[in-house]
Protein backbone atom coordinates (compact mmCIF):
# COMPACT_ATOMS: atom_id res chain seq x y z
CA UNK A 1 0.00 0.00 0.00
CA UNK A 2 1.58 3.50 -1.01
CA UNK A 3 0.32 5.28 2.34
CA UNK A 4 -0.18 2.43 5.33
CA UNK A 5 -3.65 2.05 6.58
CA UNK A 6 -3.13 3.33 10.28
CA UNK A 7 -1.58 6.43 8.14
CA UNK A 8 -4.78 6.81 5.92
CA UNK A 9 -7.23 6.26 8.40
CA UNK A 10 -5.26 8.83 11.67
CA UNK A 11 -4.86 12.21 8.24
CA UNK A 12 -8.81 10.66 7.19
CA UNK A 13 -9.80 11.40 10.46
CA UNK A 14 -7.78 14.34 10.78
CA UNK A 15 -9.13 16.53 7.47
CA UNK A 16 -12.82 15.04 8.65
CA UNK A 17 -12.26 16.74 12.01
CA UNK A 18 -11.19 20.33 10.75
CA UNK A 19 -14.40 19.93 8.71
CA UNK A 20 -16.18 19.58 10.93
CA UNK A 21 -15.30 21.92 13.57
CA UNK A 22 -15.79 24.50 10.44
CA UNK A 23 -12.01 25.53 9.66
CA UNK A 24 -11.73 27.04 6.56
CA UNK A 25 -7.66 26.85 6.11
CA UNK A 26 -6.07 24.07 7.62
CA UNK A 27 -2.64 22.21 7.94
CA UNK A 28 -1.88 19.19 6.16
CA UNK A 29 1.61 18.22 5.52
CA UNK A 30 4.31 20.79 7.49
CA UNK A 31 6.95 21.11 4.70
CA UNK A 32 10.18 21.23 7.10
CA UNK A 33 13.27 22.69 5.02
CA UNK A 34 16.21 22.37 7.83
CA UNK A 35 18.96 23.51 5.62
CA UNK A 36 19.24 24.63 1.50
CA UNK A 37 22.60 23.61 1.56
CA UNK A 38 22.15 20.62 -0.96
CA UNK A 39 25.29 17.86 -2.28
CA UNK A 40 23.76 18.45 -5.84
CA UNK A 41 23.15 21.72 -7.72
CA UNK A 42 19.90 20.41 -10.11
CA UNK A 43 19.13 22.34 -13.28
CA UNK A 44 15.42 23.11 -11.51
CA UNK A 45 16.22 23.65 -8.36
CA UNK A 46 15.16 26.96 -7.21
CA UNK A 47 16.35 26.34 -3.61
CA UNK A 48 19.98 25.94 -3.36
CA UNK A 49 21.38 29.55 -4.98
CA UNK A 50 21.75 31.63 -2.03
CA UNK A 51 24.87 33.00 -0.31
CA UNK A 52 27.32 30.68 1.82
CA UNK A 53 25.63 32.42 4.99
CA UNK A 54 22.62 30.82 4.17
CA UNK A 55 23.75 27.96 3.26
CA UNK A 56 24.87 27.37 6.66
CA UNK A 57 22.27 28.06 8.48
CA UNK A 58 20.06 25.00 10.31
CA UNK A 59 17.40 24.60 11.65
CA UNK A 60 17.67 23.60 15.00
CA UNK A 61 16.27 20.34 16.65
CA UNK A 62 14.33 22.34 19.20
CA UNK A 63 12.79 24.86 16.25
CA UNK A 64 11.79 21.99 14.51
CA UNK A 65 10.16 20.03 16.54
CA UNK A 66 8.59 23.37 17.61
CA UNK A 67 7.59 24.00 14.24
CA UNK A 68 5.56 20.93 14.20
CA UNK A 69 3.72 21.60 17.61
CA UNK A 70 2.99 24.72 16.64
CA UNK A 71 1.75 23.56 12.90
CA UNK A 72 -0.10 20.61 13.93
CA UNK A 73 0.03 19.09 10.79
CA UNK A 74 -0.06 15.11 10.78
CA UNK A 75 2.43 14.90 8.21
CA UNK A 76 5.74 16.19 7.61
CA UNK A 77 7.52 16.27 4.68
CA UNK A 78 11.35 16.89 5.51
CA UNK A 79 12.97 18.38 2.68
CA UNK A 80 15.71 21.21 1.86
CA UNK A 81 18.74 21.69 0.52
CA UNK A 82 19.78 17.58 0.93
CA UNK A 83 18.16 16.89 4.56
CA UNK A 84 21.21 14.23 5.20
CA UNK A 85 23.37 16.95 5.41
CA UNK A 86 21.87 18.06 8.63
CA UNK A 87 23.92 16.42 11.27
CA UNK A 88 21.02 16.49 14.17
CA UNK A 89 18.74 15.04 11.77
CA UNK A 90 18.20 11.90 13.20
CA UNK A 91 17.23 13.82 16.33
CA UNK A 92 14.57 15.36 14.96
CA UNK A 93 13.11 12.54 13.23
CA UNK A 94 13.15 10.59 16.73
CA UNK A 95 11.48 13.90 17.92
CA UNK A 96 8.69 13.99 15.32
CA UNK A 97 8.11 10.01 15.56
CA UNK A 98 7.36 10.73 19.25
CA UNK A 99 5.42 13.35 18.70
CA UNK A 100 3.25 10.55 15.95
CA UNK A 101 3.73 12.59 12.81
CA UNK A 102 3.70 10.52 9.44
CA UNK A 103 7.45 11.83 8.03
CA UNK A 104 8.66 11.60 4.33
CA UNK A 105 12.02 12.30 4.54
CA UNK A 106 12.97 14.25 0.89
CA UNK A 107 16.74 13.04 -0.27
CA UNK A 108 18.76 12.69 -3.19
CA UNK A 109 19.91 9.34 -1.78
CA UNK A 110 23.64 10.14 -2.00
CA UNK A 111 24.48 9.88 1.53
CA UNK A 112 21.58 7.37 2.68
CA UNK A 113 23.68 3.95 2.60
CA UNK A 114 26.14 5.85 4.80
CA UNK A 115 23.51 7.36 7.14
CA UNK A 116 20.88 4.33 7.27
CA UNK A 117 21.89 3.38 10.75
CA UNK A 118 21.02 6.38 12.22
CA UNK A 119 17.14 5.83 11.17
CA UNK A 120 15.07 3.04 12.68
CA UNK A 121 11.93 1.69 10.57
CA UNK A 122 8.66 2.62 11.57
CA UNK A 123 5.37 2.84 10.56
CA UNK A 124 5.89 7.01 11.04
CA UNK A 125 8.53 7.04 8.70
CA UNK A 126 9.44 7.00 4.73
CA UNK A 127 12.10 7.67 2.81
CA UNK A 128 11.34 9.70 -0.24
CA UNK A 129 14.02 9.23 -2.67
CA UNK A 130 14.33 12.01 -5.71
CA UNK A 131 14.26 10.14 -9.11
CA UNK A 132 13.46 12.09 -11.85
CA UNK A 133 13.21 9.00 -14.55
CA UNK A 134 15.39 6.51 -15.70
CA UNK A 135 18.97 6.19 -15.71
CA UNK A 136 19.42 8.65 -18.60
CA UNK A 137 16.69 11.17 -17.72
CA UNK A 138 17.52 11.40 -13.55
CA UNK A 139 20.89 11.79 -14.21
CA UNK A 140 20.54 14.78 -16.59
CA UNK A 141 17.81 16.26 -14.54
CA UNK A 142 20.49 16.23 -11.60
CA UNK A 143 23.07 17.36 -13.94
CA UNK A 144 25.55 14.22 -12.57
CA UNK A 145 26.58 11.14 -13.41
CA UNK A 146 25.96 7.95 -11.65
CA UNK A 147 23.30 9.54 -9.12
CA UNK A 148 19.94 6.78 -10.52
CA UNK A 149 22.10 3.91 -9.72
CA UNK A 150 23.76 4.98 -6.52
CA UNK A 151 19.61 5.93 -5.38
CA UNK A 152 18.68 2.47 -6.77
CA UNK A 153 21.17 1.01 -4.38
CA UNK A 154 19.95 2.76 -1.97
CA UNK A 155 16.31 1.80 -2.43
CA UNK A 156 17.01 -1.73 -2.53
CA UNK A 157 19.30 -1.27 0.59
CA UNK A 158 16.47 0.56 2.39
CA UNK A 159 14.01 -1.84 1.53
CA UNK A 160 16.28 -4.70 2.56
CA UNK A 161 16.58 -3.16 6.09
CA UNK A 162 12.72 -2.97 6.66
CA UNK A 163 12.08 0.67 5.91
CA UNK A 164 8.94 2.29 3.55
CA UNK A 165 10.47 3.75 0.48
CA UNK A 166 8.80 6.10 -1.96
CA UNK A 167 10.30 7.96 -4.53
CA UNK A 168 9.29 11.49 -5.57
CA UNK A 169 9.67 12.10 -9.58
CA UNK A 170 9.38 15.59 -10.98
CA UNK A 171 8.50 15.68 -15.00
CA UNK A 172 9.61 19.00 -17.18
CA UNK A 173 8.78 19.80 -20.41
CA UNK A 174 9.96 16.91 -22.76
CA UNK A 175 9.42 13.97 -20.36
CA UNK A 176 8.57 11.22 -22.81
CA UNK A 177 5.70 9.51 -21.78
CA UNK A 178 6.37 6.11 -22.81
CA UNK A 179 9.62 6.73 -20.69
CA UNK A 180 7.83 7.79 -17.52
CA UNK A 181 5.11 5.24 -17.73
CA UNK A 182 7.82 2.22 -17.93
CA UNK A 183 9.90 4.03 -15.63
CA UNK A 184 7.23 3.84 -13.07
CA UNK A 185 7.11 0.47 -14.12
CA UNK A 186 10.77 -0.19 -13.05
CA UNK A 187 10.18 1.51 -9.72
CA UNK A 188 7.53 -0.85 -8.64
CA UNK A 189 9.33 -3.48 -9.67
CA UNK A 190 12.40 -2.30 -7.46
CA UNK A 191 9.28 -2.88 -4.28
CA UNK A 192 8.99 1.01 -3.63
CA UNK A 193 5.74 1.74 -1.64
CA UNK A 194 4.48 4.74 -3.53
CA UNK A 195 5.07 6.98 -5.95
CA UNK A 196 4.77 11.18 -5.48
CA UNK A 197 4.71 12.59 -8.37
CA UNK A 198 4.41 16.57 -9.90
CA UNK A 199 5.60 19.09 -12.25
CA UNK A 200 7.70 20.87 -11.74
CA UNK A 201 7.18 24.68 -10.66
CA UNK A 202 9.02 27.40 -12.83
CA UNK A 203 11.32 28.53 -9.91
CA UNK A 204 12.27 32.33 -11.15
CA UNK A 205 16.30 31.33 -9.67
CA UNK A 206 16.03 27.97 -11.48
CA UNK A 207 19.42 27.61 -14.00
CA UNK A 208 17.40 26.13 -16.24
CA UNK A 209 14.26 28.66 -17.73
CA UNK A 210 13.57 26.47 -20.75
CA UNK A 211 11.97 23.30 -19.27
CA UNK A 212 9.50 24.15 -17.03
CA UNK A 213 5.87 23.31 -18.43
CA UNK A 214 2.83 24.93 -18.78
CA UNK A 215 -0.37 24.08 -17.67
CA UNK A 216 -1.69 22.76 -20.97
CA UNK A 217 0.93 20.56 -21.56
CA UNK A 218 1.27 19.42 -18.28
CA UNK A 219 -2.27 18.11 -18.51
CA UNK A 220 -1.99 16.37 -21.99
CA UNK A 221 1.43 14.64 -20.23
CA UNK A 222 -0.18 13.21 -17.55
CA UNK A 223 -2.99 11.94 -19.72
CA UNK A 224 -0.23 10.15 -21.56
CA UNK A 225 1.34 8.98 -18.90
CA UNK A 226 -1.64 7.91 -16.99
CA UNK A 227 -3.42 6.35 -19.84
CA UNK A 228 -0.37 3.88 -20.64
CA UNK A 229 -1.06 2.59 -16.81
CA UNK A 230 -4.82 1.86 -17.29
CA UNK A 231 -5.61 5.63 -15.81
CA UNK A 232 -3.02 5.45 -12.80
CA UNK A 233 -4.40 2.19 -11.34
CA UNK A 234 -1.20 -0.16 -12.26
CA UNK A 235 0.90 1.77 -10.07
CA UNK A 236 0.68 2.62 -6.24
CA UNK A 237 0.94 6.72 -5.77
CA UNK A 238 1.11 8.07 -2.38
CA UNK A 239 -1.44 10.75 -3.75
CA UNK A 240 -4.90 11.20 -3.69
CA UNK A 241 -7.08 9.63 -6.98
CA UNK A 242 -7.86 13.52 -7.69
CA UNK A 243 -4.76 14.94 -7.57
CA UNK A 244 -4.23 13.09 -10.39
CA UNK A 245 -7.18 13.95 -11.94
CA UNK A 246 -6.64 17.17 -11.92
CA UNK A 247 -2.90 17.16 -13.32
CA UNK A 248 -4.53 14.90 -16.28
CA UNK A 249 -6.75 17.63 -17.13
CA UNK A 250 -10.57 16.55 -15.38
CA UNK A 251 -11.05 19.37 -12.09
CA UNK A 252 -10.60 23.02 -12.17
CA UNK A 253 -8.91 23.72 -8.90
CA UNK A 254 -7.66 26.53 -6.51
CA UNK A 255 -4.88 26.17 -4.45
CA UNK A 256 -4.65 25.82 -0.56
CA UNK A 257 -1.06 26.50 -0.18
CA UNK A 258 -1.78 26.64 3.63
CA UNK A 259 -2.41 22.57 3.80
CA UNK A 260 1.58 22.44 3.43
CA UNK A 261 2.68 25.12 5.01
CA UNK A 262 6.58 25.80 4.93
CA UNK A 263 9.38 26.08 7.57
CA UNK A 264 12.60 26.89 6.73
CA UNK A 265 15.49 28.92 8.14
CA UNK A 266 13.88 32.35 7.29
CA UNK A 267 11.32 31.34 9.15
CA UNK A 268 7.16 30.31 8.15
CA UNK A 269 7.34 31.20 4.05
CA UNK A 270 4.88 32.97 2.51
CA UNK A 271 2.52 31.93 0.74
CA UNK A 272 3.74 28.45 -0.28
CA UNK A 273 6.49 26.06 -0.90
CA UNK A 274 7.09 27.47 -4.50
CA UNK A 275 7.10 31.36 -3.71
CA UNK A 276 9.09 32.80 -0.45
CA UNK A 277 7.90 36.63 -0.87
CA UNK A 278 7.57 37.06 2.73
CA UNK A 279 8.41 35.31 6.07
CA UNK A 280 6.09 35.31 9.89
CA UNK A 281 7.86 34.53 12.53
CA UNK A 282 4.79 32.07 13.96
CA UNK A 283 2.63 29.58 12.14
CA UNK A 284 -0.21 31.65 13.68
CA UNK A 285 1.00 35.32 12.44
CA UNK A 286 1.42 32.83 8.80
CA UNK A 287 -2.22 31.89 8.57
CA UNK A 288 -3.68 34.45 10.10
CA UNK A 289 -1.18 37.56 7.84
CA UNK A 290 -0.96 36.06 4.96
CA UNK A 291 -2.76 38.25 2.09
CA UNK A 292 -4.03 34.48 0.48
CA UNK A 293 -6.13 35.86 -1.97
CA UNK A 294 -3.10 37.97 -3.58
CA UNK A 295 -2.02 34.36 -4.72
CA UNK A 296 -2.72 31.21 -6.49
CA UNK A 297 -3.97 30.34 -9.96
CA UNK A 298 -5.78 34.00 -11.80
CA UNK A 299 -4.89 36.00 -9.17
CA UNK A 300 -0.76 36.48 -9.68
CA UNK A 301 1.60 35.93 -12.53
CA UNK A 302 3.74 33.59 -11.04
CA UNK A 303 1.50 30.76 -10.73
CA UNK A 304 -0.09 31.16 -13.70
CA UNK A 305 1.73 27.44 -14.82
CA UNK A 306 1.64 25.63 -11.06
CA UNK A 307 0.34 22.69 -11.26
CA UNK A 308 2.65 21.11 -8.11
CA UNK A 309 1.35 18.75 -5.39
CA UNK A 310 2.16 20.96 -2.53
CA UNK A 311 -0.28 23.71 -3.98
CA UNK A 312 -2.94 21.15 -5.03
CA UNK A 313 -3.36 17.79 -2.65
CA UNK A 314 -4.69 19.84 -0.08
CA UNK A 315 -7.61 21.17 -2.24
CA UNK A 316 -7.88 17.29 -3.66
CA UNK A 317 -8.05 15.90 -0.17
CA UNK A 318 -11.08 18.84 0.52
CA UNK A 319 -12.57 18.08 -2.28
CA UNK A 320 -12.79 14.29 -1.63
CA UNK A 321 -14.07 14.60 1.56
CA UNK A 322 -16.74 16.91 0.04
CA UNK A 323 -17.57 14.47 -2.56
CA UNK A 324 -16.56 11.16 -1.82
CA UNK A 325 -18.37 9.31 -4.04
CA UNK A 326 -16.15 11.37 -7.19
CA UNK A 327 -13.18 9.97 -5.51
CA UNK A 328 -14.11 6.20 -5.10
CA UNK A 329 -15.32 6.26 -8.55
CA UNK A 330 -11.40 8.02 -10.13
CA UNK A 331 -10.06 5.86 -7.64
CA UNK A 332 -12.10 2.24 -8.58
CA UNK A 333 -12.05 3.32 -12.23
CA UNK A 334 -8.71 5.09 -12.91
CA UNK A 335 -8.13 8.34 -13.97
CA UNK A 336 -9.96 9.87 -17.34
CA UNK A 337 -7.41 10.57 -20.34
CA UNK A 338 -9.51 11.07 -23.16
CA UNK A 339 -12.63 13.31 -23.62
CA UNK A 340 -12.92 16.88 -22.86
CA UNK A 341 -10.88 18.75 -20.06
CA UNK A 342 -12.02 21.12 -17.29
CA UNK A 343 -12.22 24.25 -17.46
CA UNK A 344 -9.36 26.26 -16.52
CA UNK A 345 -8.77 29.52 -14.32
CA UNK A 346 -9.16 32.70 -17.09
CA UNK A 347 -5.48 34.62 -15.69
CA UNK A 348 -6.89 38.25 -17.42
CA UNK A 349 -7.21 39.46 -13.81
CA UNK A 350 -3.97 38.17 -12.13
CA UNK A 351 -1.60 40.83 -10.92
CA UNK A 352 2.25 41.47 -12.36
CA UNK A 353 4.80 39.54 -10.38
CA UNK A 354 6.86 40.94 -7.82
CA UNK A 355 10.68 40.28 -7.30
CA UNK A 356 11.55 40.15 -3.82
CA UNK A 357 13.56 37.62 -3.62
CA UNK A 358 17.45 39.74 -2.89
CA UNK A 359 15.39 41.65 -0.29
CA UNK A 360 14.32 39.38 1.76
CA UNK A 361 18.25 37.13 1.23
CA UNK A 362 19.79 40.69 2.09
CA UNK A 363 17.92 41.03 5.29
CA UNK A 364 18.31 37.52 6.70
CA UNK A 365 22.80 38.18 5.59
CA UNK A 366 22.07 41.39 8.00
CA UNK A 367 20.33 39.57 11.02
CA UNK A 368 22.75 36.64 10.54
CA UNK A 369 26.33 39.51 11.23
CA UNK A 370 24.01 41.49 14.02
CA UNK A 371 23.63 37.78 15.59
CA UNK A 372 27.30 37.14 15.24
CA UNK A 373 28.27 40.42 16.41
CA UNK A 374 25.76 40.02 19.37
CA UNK A 375 27.44 36.57 20.41
CA UNK A 376 30.88 38.16 19.98
CA UNK A 377 30.33 41.26 22.18
CA UNK A 378 28.82 38.80 25.13
CA UNK A 379 32.07 36.34 24.55
CA UNK A 380 34.64 39.38 24.83
CA UNK A 381 32.68 40.45 27.56
CA UNK A 382 32.72 37.69 29.38
CA UNK A 383 36.22 37.30 28.27
CA UNK A 384 37.26 40.06 30.49
S1 LIG B 1 -0.51 28.54 -7.34
FE1 LIG B 1 -0.58 28.40 -5.11
S2 LIG B 1 0.89 26.76 -4.62
FE2 LIG B 1 1.31 27.42 -6.72
S3 LIG B 1 2.92 28.98 -6.53
FE3 LIG B 1 0.93 30.06 -6.49
S4 LIG B 1 0.40 30.25 -4.31
FE4 LIG B 1 2.01 28.70 -4.49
Amino acid sequence: MAVPLQQAVRVGSYVVKQHLMGRKRYPLVLMLEPLFRCNLACAGCGKIDYPDEILNQRISVADALHAAEECGAPVVSIAGGEPLLHKELPQIVEGLIKQKRFIYLCTNALLLEKKMHLYKPSPYFTWSVHLDGSKDEHDKSVCQTGVYEKAVEAIKAAKAAGFRCNINCTFFDGTDPERAASFFDDVMAMGVDGITVSPGYSYERAPDQQHFLNRGKTKQLFRDILGRGNGGKKWEFSQSSLFLDFLAGNQTYHCTPWANPTRNVFGWQRPCYLLGEGYAKTFKELMEDTKWDDYGVGNYEKCADCMVHSGFEGTAVADAIKHPLKALRVSRQGVAVTGAMAPDIPLDKQRKAEYVFSRHVEKAIEDIHAQKEALDKQRRSAAE
